[in-house]
C-alpha cells in the first residue's frame, strides 16, 4: 500500500516540483521522523500525502478539512492535527491515536477535533483504511438541502453503487453531548438501518454539515471524495436542467459498478 500510495503522490506532485517531492519522501521528513523516534511511518507519510491531496484537488478552503489513515495491525490511525496550517504539515506532525481508546499514543500535537468521527467510522465498519472529512461546497450544498445524491449517471456509478445517503438531523442532545463521536454514530446508524455496505457507498453527507468519504487506503478515500464532490455538481446541474431528471437505470449502474468492483472485474490492467 505505501508504494503504491507514494507512487500515486509522487507521480502528482513530480509534475508540479520534482526536487520538493524527492525530498519529501526520502529526505528530511524521513530522517526527521526517525530522530524524533517517531513509529508508524508509513501510515504518518499516507496520512500527510491525503492530507495535502484534497487541498491540491480542491475540496478544503481554510482548514475545513482531514483526512486519517489506520494501521489495523496495530489498531491505530494517523490524523491531522489540529489548529495546523497545511503548509506547516509533514508527516511528523500527524498525530497517532487509538482506534479502541481514543487516546494519543504518539505525536506532540492535538489531534484534529473530528477525530471522535473518524474513529467511530473506523469502529463501525471494519474494512474502511482512511477517512477524509471536507467541506467541498457542491456536496455541502446537497447536505445543507438535505438531499442524496442521486445516481444519475456512469460517474457516480463508477464508484458508488447507489444514492450518496443524508443523514438524520442530530439531535439537541446529541450536539451538546459528545457531538464529533454522535456525528460519526449517526453515520454508521444511517447506514445500519438503509442495509447499505460502506464498501458499495463509500461516503455519506452528514445533514447541514458535509461529507465524510472513505476507501481500503489513503488513495481511494481521496479519490472517492473527489468523485463525491464532482458528482455533487453533477447532479446540481442536472437539477437545474431538469428537475424531474430521476435516477439512471440501476442495470446500467451495476454495469459500471460491476466491471470495477467485486469478483468479476475487468475494467484497467490485468493483474
Ligand atoms: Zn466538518
Amino acid at each position: 500500500m505505501c508504494a503504491n500510495l507514494s507512487g500515486w503522490y509522487l507521480q502528482g506532485r513530480l509534475t508540479v516540483n520534482s526536487a520538493y517531492n524527492t525530498s519529501w519522501y526520502f529526505g528530511p521528513n524521513a530522517l526527521a521522523l526517525a530522530r524524533k523516534n517517531m513509529t508508524y511511518v508509513s501510515i504518518r507519510q499516507e496520512a500527510h500525502s491525503a492530507n495535502i491531496a484534497i487541498v491540491e484537488a480542491g475540496l478544503v478552503v481554510l482548514t475545513w478539512g482531514n483526512a486519517s489513515v489506520a494501521d489495523r495491525q496495530h489498531g491505530v490511525i494517523a490524523i491531522k492535527p489540529s489548529g495546523v496550517s497545511y503548509s506547516d504539515l509533514s508527516p511528523e506532525t500527524m498525530v497517532i491515536v487509538s482506534i479502541e481508546t481514543g487516546e494519543v499514543v504518539e505525536g506532540e500535537h492535538h489531534p484534529s477535533s473530528d477525530t471522535p468521527t473518524h474513529l467511530e467510522l473506523y469502529r463501525a465498519f471494519p474494512d474502511v483504511g482512511a477517512v477524509v472529512h471536507t467541506h467541498s461546497r457542491y456536496a455541502v450544498a446537497f447536505a445543507q438541502a438535505k438531499k442524496p445524491i442521486q445516481c444519475q449517471g456512469t460517474t457516480h456509478a463508477d464508484n458508488f453503487r447507489y444514492d450518496i445517503p443524508v443523514t438524520r438531523s442530530m439531535t439537541e442532545s446529541e450536539v451538546s453531548a459528545d457531538y464529533e463521536a454522535a456525528t460519526g454514530r449517526v453515520i454508521a446508524e444511517t447506514f445500519r438501518e438503509r442495509q447499505l455496505d460502506p464498501g458499495e457507498v463509500p461516503g455519506v453527507l452528514v445533514a447541514n454539515h458535509g461529507p465524510f468519504a472513505w476507501g481500503e487506503d489513503a488513495q481511494k478515500a481521496v479519490e472517492n471524495a473527489i468523485v463525491l464532490e464532482e458528482v455533487s455538481r453533477m447532479d446540481l446541474y442536472t437539477l437545474t436542467i431538469k428537475p424531474d431528471s430521476g435516477p439512471a437505470p440501476q442495470y446500467l449502474i451495476d454495469k459500471h459498478y460491476l466491471r470495477k468492483h467485486g469478483s468479476g472485474a475487468y475494467y484497467g490492467q490485468t493483474r
